[in-house]
């Protein structure tokens, strides 16, 4: 142990290492001293045996520093809006308008034409109240902030209505109860997880009742035995209907997914959706319907700390300008695409390669809680090898990583979320597999 201890080097030396002189020295002798810290902490724990190699460890521990951890990556899966994976690809117009007002100032809050300071949001209201045919419009930060913002800014410490079968968890820790709690609201519990009637909302209905909640059942199907309330039947009962959309749609035609428009058409007096799911355009929460409301949640103390971001609000409002001039968003375009032509291109594109490949029918999902219960049928390339998860590990730590599935023994190429010139890299990465391993792993 003492032979280990006198082994250790001196912090000056492991620091020296002319592989880490463009970094600050302050941070690699921090580093270096830490390292040699633990390191003495496990030599007198009785842990190591011989000394690890410690300027290794450190140019390693600084060289993940070095790399940047969020980054573009090719979605081979096939999950159009996939969470893990950021959800809606924008458009280049979106993206564009992002980066241009990223790298330099911008009129996030200024009127160019007087001068005088103007309101963040005039670029996106505008738009949005004339896509859903409503009188105002906010954004904020994500679908859960305005969940947040509209029940603490309009239910406060007095009741909110919703179905017993609408209690639902969206993912991670956005659990409709708790959000209640956070937001000061009390929630009345209606009707039963499979049938809940309009007339279990209106019974319920006393001075305290602030609003009545509908939530989109986004992830998840609730069949046979069932009874739903139309937003109809819940409108103009005296009390503020909201309605949580999850995803929603803006055109008719993805499946059941409710079309916002038409929502408030219906009679909600408020909706909420996401920014990022079917409107295909950067994370964002809306907040539209009724001026009163929506003003009364703008000039709530929250708002502020869910304002959104300058790069954010240029996406956002380039994204509703597409919707406005009648084109696709990146999202739809993709789910509404049949891949079979794009999977037999890649199985031919590697016909001459030791792979084992081929074209099979399958079953993907829009995924961000858009069009639950519906999958979109699809065709995939399969790839067969003896340990799919090592191809799929291999895949991910590429240059330009490759998300793909692995099912059933094989590795699942799924071409319908594949964007621009992103086939070429799929098949390059394959080729360069096959030839590191001919077919034999
Ligand atoms: C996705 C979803 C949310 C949360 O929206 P985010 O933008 O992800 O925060 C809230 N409610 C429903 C019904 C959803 O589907």
């Amino acid at each position: 142990m003492n032979d280990l201890l006198r082994q250790l080097p001196r912090v000056d030396a492991l620091a020296g290492d002319p592989a880490l002189a463009h970094w600050p020295r302050e941070r690699v002798v921090e580093r270096a001293r830490k390292l040699l810290d633990e390191t003495r902490g496990r030599i007198l724990a009785g842990e190591l045996r011989e000394l690890p190699d410690l300027a290794k460890a450190l140019r390693e521990g600084l060289a993940a520093l070095e790399t940047q951890r969020l980054r573009r990556v090719v979605n081979a899966t096939g999950i159009v809006l996939h969470t893990n994976l950021g959800r809606a690809p924008m458009s280049e117009a979106a993206a564009k308008a992002a980066y241009e007002v990223a790298g330099g100032y911008s009129n996030t809050e200024m009127e160019l034409h007087t001068g005088q300071r103007g309101g963040r949001l005039r670029g996106v209201s505008e738009p949005l109240c004339a896509l859903l045919g409503c009188p105002a419009a906010i954004v904020v930060n994500n679908g859960a902030a305005a969940v947040v913002l509209v029940l603490s800014a309009l239910a406060k410490g007095k009741e909110v209505v919703v179905s017993r079968g609408e209690l639902v968890e969206i993912g991670g820790s956005f659990r409709v109860p708790d959000i209640m709690r956070v937001s000061g609201a009390e929630l009345v519990e209606v009707g039963t997880t499979n049938r809940t009637r309009a007339a279990d909302f209106v019974d319920a209905i006393t001075e305290q009742t602030a609003l009545l909640m509908r939530i989109h059942p986004s992830n998840f199907r609730i069949e046979g035995f069932t009874e739903r309330p139309s937003t109809v039947e819940l409108a103009g009962h005296g009390v503020p209907l909201v309605e949580d959309l999850g995803s929603g749609a803006l055109q008719p035609g993805l499946g059941d997914e409710p079309v916002v428009g038409q929502v408030l058409a219906d009679g909600a007096d408020l909706v909420i959706f996401s920014g990022d799911k079917l409107l295909g355009g950067p994370q964002a929460g809306v907040i539209a319907g009724d001026p009163a409301l929506v003003q009364a949640c703008r000039k709530h103390p929250l708002y502020r700390a869910m304002r959104l971001d300058k790069m954010v609000l240029a996406a956002l409002e380039a994204t509703l300008r597409e919707h406005l001039l009648g084109q696709v968003p990146v999202a739809i375009s993709l789910m509404k695409r049949d891949p079979k032509a794009m999977a037999k291109q890649l199985k031919s594109d590697l016909a001459d390669t030791k792979l084992q490949l081929s074209v099979i029918a399958g079953v993907g999902f829009s995924g961000g809680g858009a069009l639950p219960g519906e999958g979109l049928p699809t065709t995939l390339l399969r790839v067969s090898v003896p340990h799919p998860e090592r191809l799929s590990a291999w895949l991910r730590e590429q240059p330009m990583p490759i998300v793909a599935r692995v099912a059933e023994g094989a590795l699942l190429i799924d071409p319908r979320t594949l964007l621009d010139g992103e086939a070429e890299l799929v098949v390059d990465a394959l080729r360069r597999w096959g030839d590191r391993s001919g077919t034999s792993e």
